[in-house]
């Protein structure tokens, strides 16, 4: 039998006039939401002397400022949520710069829109019920070890929740139970190959065939190397702690650019420095509109993320649009391992330690046992190295 192509055609296949149909009657019930339970939002409408009802249109979106990383910080913890504590089922928080982190709450209906969005991702790489899917995402407070979990439940995959760590045991869970999907983050997809031929597992005895990595960038080459080092397919995928987890876009069997869940998310590509919206196929940052979330509604939420927009039809016959894949950011933060380091924290314990001048070099180097860091502050020779 045929692997099913798509996990939800009528969403992924609606043509664009009804997505955008679709987007602007849940903005509006968005916007409602936000406006009578987020004080935050109720501000920035009575400071532009406007209500919900004045955003008409998809454009008139615009006219609203944008919502920044330091806003979610400013609401610590519960500030931004639009519904009681009550109506959470799930709380999970994203990897902050400096400071207090976002934290994120998700109802019922939000895990459960959550979780078709992960099993429409799973889906669109080929993936079935008759996979054995590893999944090596951490399963703590961030969101992609359990949004990856419940999405490959819902499809009837087996799922090993083996999480992250313990790499020799990550390989033994590979062959011994018969893994044939891993889902985690790049970089450590290549340590587990490096693992699997320390252990002279040659990767064609294993049964693994498809990858699907996200969490940090990566580009082409790395994906030829994952690719020939385990004898998978690799896919791109991308999501953000703060519209709930993943699945906010990925891959297609044809890998040209991921496709966003328009249903779900409103996306604009803005200059970052002037905030102007830029038309599709410039590269600018990705802005969001959570349109259909009731704990954590985001009105033009900043990513930080680097990437233009693909309106032009697939040929996997999904009309929602692509984004081309992040490999750059805005705001200097480093990612490692799905963690965001912010050269600002290093220098604040810099700034703490006598003896130490301002000035600092931060240097990132990957090897196959992992991540070194050398820091060096200027100009006290030499480098100091740090753990990684
Ligand atoms: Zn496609």
């Amino acid at each position: 039998m045929a692997a099913k192509t798509f996990w939800n055609p009528e969403i992924e296949c609606m043509p664009r006039v009804e997505i955008q149909q679709l987007q602007l009657e849940r903005l509006q019930a968005t916007m409602n939401r936000a406006y009578h339970n987020v004080a935050f939002y109720r501000r920035r409408f009575e400071e532009l002397d406007i209500t919900p009802e004045d955003i008409q249109t998809i454009a008139d979106l615009r006219r609203l400022p944008l919502t920044e990383k330091e806003d979610l910080h400013r609401g610590y913890p519960y500030g931004m949520f639009a519904v009681p504590l009550r109506e959470v089922v799930r709380i999970h928080m994203s990897s902050g710069t400096t400071g207090h982190p976002s934290v994120v709450g998700l109802t019922a209906n939000d895990l459960r829109h959550q979780t078709d969005l992960v099993a429409r991702n799973l889906t669109a790489a080929g993936i079935t019920k008759e996979d054995v899917v590893q999944v090596f995402f951490g399963y703590g407070l961030f969101t992609a070890g359990f949004g990856y979990h419940y999405g490959t439940e819902a499809i009837g995959s087996s799922v090993i929740p083996v999480s992250h760590g313990d790499t020799q045991r990550q390989v033994e869970v590979m062959r011994d139970f018969r893994t044939t999907v891993i889902i985690g983050t790049p970089y450590y997809a290549l340590r587990i190959a490096q693992t699997a031929e320390d252990m002279g597992i040659d990767s064609h005895e294993l049964s693994l065939r498809i990858g699907l990595f996200g969490g940090e960038p990566w580009d082409e080459s790395v994906r030829q190397e994952i690719e020939d080092r385990l004898s998978i397919k690799a896919f791109d995928v991308y999501g953000l702690a703060e519209l709930g987890g993943p699945g906010v876009s990925f891959e297609c069997e044809q890998r040209d650019g991921l496709h966003i869940a328009e249903d779900q998310f409103l996306v604009e590509v803005i200059d970052p420095d002037s905030g102007q919206v830029l038309e599709p196929g410039q590269s600018g940052e990705l802005v969001f509109t959570t349109v259909n979330k009731e704990a954590f509604p985001l009105l033009r939420y900043r990513s930080g993320d680097l990437s233009s927009l693909n309106t032009e039809p697939c040929p996997c016959g999904r009309t929602h649009a692509r984004m081309s894949r992040v490999s750059q950011y805005t705001d200097g933060r480093i990612v490692v391992r799905g963690i965001n380091i912010f050269p600002g924290q290093v220098e604040g314990v810099l700034t703490e330690i006598d003896g130490l001048g301002k000035e600092y070099q931060l240097i990132l180097a990957r090897r196959w046992s992992g991540w070194k860091c050398m820091l060096n502050s200027l100009p006290i020779p030499p480098p100091i190295r740090c753990a990684g």
